[in-house]
């Protein structure tokens, strides 16, 4: 090592509700854009929507059947039927052009409208049409406003319908093509440059060979920037070259900068200097485990997070800071998005006052069993677990039997 690369050692390290304050603190949902209807689906409503129409804009028959005035069928009965004359066809789309007078019916189809002058719909299964002779007789009496769905049934113009925050479900969106809308204003999706440095590394898809190792991070970095609702960049693995990765690390396009590797104090570390010479650094070494070697600021409008090499540590450097703060840009809850579960320990945990941990655990008849987990570089350790337990930083341990919420990987997990 030449003389004048010293390893530096972390001074101080933050707190992790210290730094998680801070990104709330500064962050606020990005701007809205207009969305096309048939893409809205699972993004986050930027205002609330006022329905501009009723739904139906019509009186319709929810029955397939005969549309009469209801109170000229009171007394039909089997054994005592009454007769209308047929005068034509309502369909949905195609309504009966004239109107209902005393002693008619309209042979009508559900969804269709009510012709004028009809105020009821009797449905077929009491109904026997004569066709040749251009009649039905109704069996059973049916109230005037019965089987019939009047105007705004469904939606009322004016109604406020959806909120703004929504995060967009199917019939969110079936219900916002029934009121007409084309386009919906959603909260912009955060647009996250992923740097992926090491001199060591070889693309995703390649084979490892001799020393070098092949990049995961970028994998499980795209799919959680997904699972939070945001875009990720195209990038390229970067050499541990300061130039390079102060050019990537100004992406303007990007709303987060997620850099893999090089964030510690080592020899081959320059995200943390770069970015305090071009941005600001604001945090750097965060009392975690793992993770520790974390560093947080912002350059120009976006944040960046310097996350450590070591998969874990990549991992849940991303759980705890960067998917918090890409979800809230995208107009979404910074909370843990995990479903939990809750299970006895299987074996202790221990930790340090002072430290945040986040344990992996597998579920092993039915209790939550921490892996061994000093390693920081285990990926497999993630992919054995059910989920990660996370201790606080007041807490020295979690004892053996004591009940622990999991944070589940898994989003699918029925149980
Ligand atoms: P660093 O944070 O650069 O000191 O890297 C810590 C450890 O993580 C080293 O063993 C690296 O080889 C490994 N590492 C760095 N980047 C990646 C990556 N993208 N995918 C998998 N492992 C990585
Ligand atoms: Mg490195």
């Amino acid at each position: 090592m030449p003389r004048d690369v010293r390893m530096r050692g972390f001074a101080e390290r933050a707190d992790v509700e210290e730094v998680e304050s801070f990104l709330r603190q500064n962050t606020t949902a990005l701007l809205s854009e207009v969305v096309p209807l048939l893409e809205c689906v699972g993004r986050v409503l930027a205002r609330d929507v006022v329905a501009e129409v009723d739904v139906p804009g019509f009186p319709r028959s929810a029955m397939d059947g005969y549309a009469i005035r209801g109170e000229e069928s009171f007394g039909a009965s089997d054994y005592d039927p009454i007769a209308f004359g047929v005068i034509g066809t309502a369909l949905p789309g195609n309504p009966y052009p004239g109107s209902v007078e005393a002693g008619q019916a309209v042979r009508i189809m559900t969804g269709a409208p009510l012709p004028g002058g009809a105020d009821a719909v009797v449905m077929a299964e009491v109904c026997q049409e004569d066709l040749k002779a251009g009649r039905v007789e109704v069996s059973e009496a049916v109230a005037p406003r019965k089987n019939v769905g009047v105007i705004g049934e469904d939606i009322r113009k004016g109604e406020r319908v959806l909120f703004a925050g929504r995060r967009l479900r199917p019939q969110d969106v079936g219900l916002l093509s029934s009121i007409g809308h084309a386009r919906v204003d959603c909260v912009r999706r955060p647009r996250v440059a992923l740097v992926i440095t090491g001199d060591e590394l070889l693309p995703a898809g390649a084979r490892p060979s001799g020393a070098k190792i092949v990049d995961s991070n970028s994998v499980v970095m795209r799919g959680l920037v997904d699972r939070d609702g945001a875009e990720s960049l195209p990038f390229q693995i970067l050499p541990d070259v300061p130039e390079r990765i102060a050019e990537a690390m100004s992406n303007q396009e990007a709303d987060v900068v997620l850099v893999s590797g090089g964030s510690s104090v080592g020899q081959e570390d320059h995200a943390p200097r770069l970015l305090s010479q071009l941005g600001s650094l604001d945090f750097h070494g965060i009392s975690m485990r793992p993770s520790s070697p974390t560093g947080i600021g912002r350059l120009g409008d976006a944040f960046v997070f310097l996350l450590p090499g070591n998969p874990v540590s990549c991992l849940a450097a991303y759980e705890f800071f960067a998917g918090p703060t890409i979800r809230r840009l995208g107009g979404r809850s910074g909370a843990w998005p995990h479903r939990v579960a809750s299970w006895p320990l299987a074996r202790k945990i221990a930790s340090a006052i002072g430290r945040t941990d986040y344990v992996r655990v597998a579920l092993e008849e039915g209790h939550a069993v921490p892996l061994a987990t000093s390693g920081a570089s285990i990926l497999s350790s993630t992919v054995r677990a059910v989920g990660a337990v996370i201790v606080p930083r007041e807490w020295e341990g979690i004892a053996e039997g004591d009940s622990v919420e999991v944070l589940l990987y898994d989003e699918d997990r029925s149980e």
